[in-house]
């Protein structure tokens, strides 16, 4: 193989892997999309919001996403733990005072980040409020069969399209 073919092939990687890196940067983020306009925001703080979920099966549920793009527990600071601890005990204080919910299923999978390359995760949790006794809103009752067990992702209730 001549020398400048050689040159021009590994030219052509080095720019492609440029172009993959400069891609995987500025991959488009949906928490960070959804923050700019977050609709049926119930509490936001310094670094994290809370968000009703479109679907209602558990009545209250919710997505609790941090304000800031970073793709993993470990990399949250100090502030944004203690931040989020305070989260959590109004969360649970509240929900249990308003429906009697009790435990929430706090969440945090991230796993459709890590569907196709380059993944690119944002800190979120989801909030699945549990009941034992069947909260009734507006005549429409909220039932939870699965109490006791791993949630039924599957149900839906309530479901608003406009996300
Ligand atoms: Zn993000």
């Amino acid at each position: 193989m001549a020398k400048g073919l050689y040159d021009k092939q590994k030219a052509k990687f080095i720019i492609w892997h440029c172009f993959v890196k400069l891609v995987s940067m500025n991959k488009e983020c949906l928490a960070c999309k959804y923050q700019k306009e977050p609709k049926f925001e119930i509490l936001r703080t310094d670094h994290w919001n809370v968000v009703l979920d479109t679907n209602q099966a558990y009545l209250g549920r919710s997505y609790l996403t941090l304000l800031t793009h970073k793709g993993s527990l470990a990399s949250l600071s100090d502030e944004e733990w203690h931040d989020y601890e305070e989260i959590v005990r109004k969360l649970e204080k509240a929900y249990k005072e308003v429906y009697g919910a009790e435990p929430l299923n706090w969440c945090c999978f991230m796993n459709n980040a890590f569907r196709t390359e380059p993944f690119n995760p944002h800190v979120s949790w989801q909030i699945y409020p549990r009941y034992k006794t069947t909260p009734v809103v507006d005549g429409i009752t909220f039932d939870d069969p699965r109490f006791g067990e791993f949630f039924d992702d599957y149900a839906r209730k309530v479901v608003s399209d406009s996300t």
